[in-house]
């Protein structure tokens, strides 16, 4: 009986699921994701979990919900590019306290945080991930499109090592990677053309959908000045050529010049960060139609979001964050002389609530760019980028960051129109009417 019982569900929702579902949105302004102003008045068909139709006096198909937009607006779901879903506490919690059924319950929380915010796309940008993009992907957790990126490929005493001062080197321990980093998916720690490539296939192994190098200084990270230049042209190329076998591309962290030239010559694709890089360098960018995914709201964030729970920011800390902060208005500035591809990404991390910031990126770009530039950015441009991830693509039926015929229905509704106020993405708890992502509503004050 229960197996009959248990047949009959099965055929009920294999019925449904090829079922057509259709929800038609009335009376909305539409921005598009790539003009620069609204289409007024119009409807937007979506059938399943694509954009059917948009235009005027769209009729009603018999069966569909429907929903009156009231003369709201509108627009693409938005994207990060730099997002690090799964590092919700501390370095030493999430990756030698924590455990990991912990830690992943955290991330998908995260995921769920970023796509209430308006975002219906991200780019983990490293750590242990792919479950919960998969669990995202089939709908048991609710969540943005997630491109992953794996484990951070650093060198030893680089930006992706976080061994304790103690800890000691694979040299020392049997050739063993320390156990929470390697084998949990945080950190490659790697030295060497063949060490590289194989930290980097293994990443693309588990389905990483480009790799994230660590090719400098960083602010988090101990062992290593920010002034430092890691990796040599020999292992960057190694990274570049791994990823360019499998079709995509690999993204660095880096702050200064040097290493993002050395950087750019071995194929990199996109800078992520660069506060320091001078003009040369956005040349550079320029030239090899590369992408910069800087972080404006560093500026404008309080001591508690480099160090959770505290009001003021240790002088070692202090020495780090400072200098690159002061580069933040120079490279906003050559970036926008040079008009070099620009993606949108927070690097919005360190607690449960903190996805939050990433809204403040939209207001502190406004002093570079007008809304029309950073709503770009974080939708058609961000899309532009998540591209060159070529057949690794893991959301190929339609396309993100647009509102146009054949598109994912991934869309948002605010109460007034963000390219006359850039604030108002800003405060979604109170502007953020619809969300909408892949056809399902995830919520709805209309
Ligand atoms: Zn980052």
């Amino acid at each position: 009986m229960k197996t009959h019982f248990s047949t009959v569900l099965f055929l009920l929702s294999f019925l449904l699921a090829g079922a057509q579902s259709q929800i038609l949105i009335k009376n909305v302004d539409v921005w598009d994701g790539t003009s620069n102003k609204l289409n007024k008045n119009v409807s937007v068909l979506i059938e399943n979990n694509l954009i059917a139709a948009v235009g005027k006096n769209l009729a009603e198909p018999k069966g569909a919900k429907l929903i009156d937009g009231g003369g709201k607006t509108l627009i693409p779901g938005l994207s990060d590019a730099h997002v690090h879903l799964s590092a919700t506490m501390s370095d030493k919690e999430t990756r030698n306290e924590a455990h990991w059924m912990y830690t992943s319950i955290r991330t998908a929380k995260a995921a769920e945080n970023f796509l209430m915010l308006g975002f219906t796309t991200v780019r983990d940008l490293g750590g242990p991930v792919f479950g919960v993009k998969r669990a995202v992907d089939e709908g048991l957790t609710p969540g943005p499109r997630i491109y992953p990126s794996g484990a951070y490929i650093s060198q030893t005493s680089g930006h992706g090592d976080f061994r304790s001062a103690n800890e000691p080197s694979v040299l020392l321990s049997g050739g063993q990677m320390h156990t929470s980093d390697a084998a949990l998916g945080w950190s490659f720690v790697v030295d060497g053309v063949p060490e590289v490539l194989k930290a980097a296939r293994e990443n693309l192994r588990k389905g990483a959908t480009q790799l994230k190098v660590m090719a400098g200084g960083g602010i988090s990270s101990d062992f290593d000045p920010i002034h430092s230049v890691q990796f040599t042209v020999e292992e960057l190329e190694a990274a570049v050529q791994a990823a360019a076998d499998w079709d995509t591309y690999v993204a660095v962290h880096i702050y200064e010049s040097k290493g993002a030239i050395r950087s750019l010559n071995a194929g990199v694709k996109c800078l992520d960060h660069g506060h320091l890089i001078n003009e040369e360098t956005i040349k550079l960018i320029k030239e090899k139609d590369a992408w910069l995914v800087p972080q404006a709201f560093w500026n404008d964030t309080p001591a508690s979001f480099w160090v959770p729970g505290s009001d003021k920011i240790p002088d070692a800390l202090s020495k780090k964050i400072k200098p690159v902060l002061e580069g933040t208005d120079n490279v906003f500035k050559l970036a926008k002389k040079y008009n070099i591809n620009v993606g949108f990404g927070s690097d919005a991390y360190g607690d449960l609530g903190y996805e939050a910031y990433a809204l403040t990126e939209f207001t502190s770009r406004a002093k570079w760019y007008s809304p029309l530039e950073i709503l770009k950015q974080a939708t058609s441009e961000n899309a532009r980028l998540f591209s060159l991830s070529g057949k690794l693509n893991p959301y190929t039926e339609g396309k993100i960051g647009v509102i146009e015929v054949g598109a994912y229905a991934d869309l948002l509704i605010y109460d007034a129109n963000p390219l006359e106020d850039i604030t108002i993405v800003a405060h979604p708890e109170k502007n953020l009417k619809l969300i909408m992502k892949d056809g399902k509503i995830y919520k709805n004050e209309l």
